[in-house]
């Protein structure tokens, strides 16, 4: 049986997630509507704009059955906006994040002159050596919960991805690459083995 993975298909680049996970031979749903994540095992909630992404997904419901899902034992991972759609806080007024996981997130912490970058970086749990990671006006932690991991830093220490349990976020875009190493770790996270991290 192939793993059943939802892509969070409100706004962002979902498809590009989508494209990559069935590659890797996962069943994929577009997740437009809550009643959707029902027997899901895990799901992504892609990069795009976190107020467009959070203003739907209060619209539509998703708040609580996200809550729901998590706590029933499903996976979720963020990249980029999705990272700010998780966390518990931002230093940023808006959006107000869906507290999925124990992070304090700044958003386009990268401010103007470097809004995009692409650097080698070594990740936790990714086997063969580091992961190309591509930057677009990305967030970064700013502090994390007991429990929540950071998996991999930049150069200067900033952690730019992290993982608790079944939840992971990361804020560059591993779909923008044809490097597969990260969604496989969510394949194996979603799969219950968050020992292979
Ligand atoms: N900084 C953007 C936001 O706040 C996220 C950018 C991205 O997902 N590439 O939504």
């Amino acid at each position: 049986m192939p793993l059943n993975i939802g892509v969070l298909a409100l706004q962002g680049d979902f498809q590009e997630h989508r494209a990559v996970l069935e590659s890797l031979g996962a069943a994929v749903t577009e997740v437009r509507l809550p009643h959707q994540l029902e027997g899901l095992d895990g799901l992504v909630i892609p990069g795009g704009e976190s107020t467009t992404i959070v203003k739907l997904a209060h619209r539509w419901g998703f708040p609580d059955a996200l809550r729901h899902f998590i706590d029933e034992g499903g996976a979720v991972w963020g990249t980029c906006a999705g990272m700010i759609v998780m966390a518990s806080a931002l230093l940023e007024p808006e959006p107000e994040p869906l507290s999925l996981m124990d992070i304090t997130v700044s958003r386009n912490s990268f401010g103007r002159q470097v809004d995009s970058f692409e650097t080698d970086i070594p990740v936790k749990g990714v086997p063969g050596g580091p992961v190309h990671a591509v930057f677009i006006r990305a967030p970064s932690v700013q502090d994390q919960g007991e429990g929540v991991e950071c998996i991999a830093q930049l150069e200067d220490g900033t952690p730019v991805a992290v993982r608790s349990g079944k939840l992971m976020a990361t804020a560059f875009h591993p779909e923008l690459t044809p490097d597969t190493r990260i969604h496989e770790m969510f394949l194996r996270l979603s799969a219950g083995q968050p020992s292979a991290v």
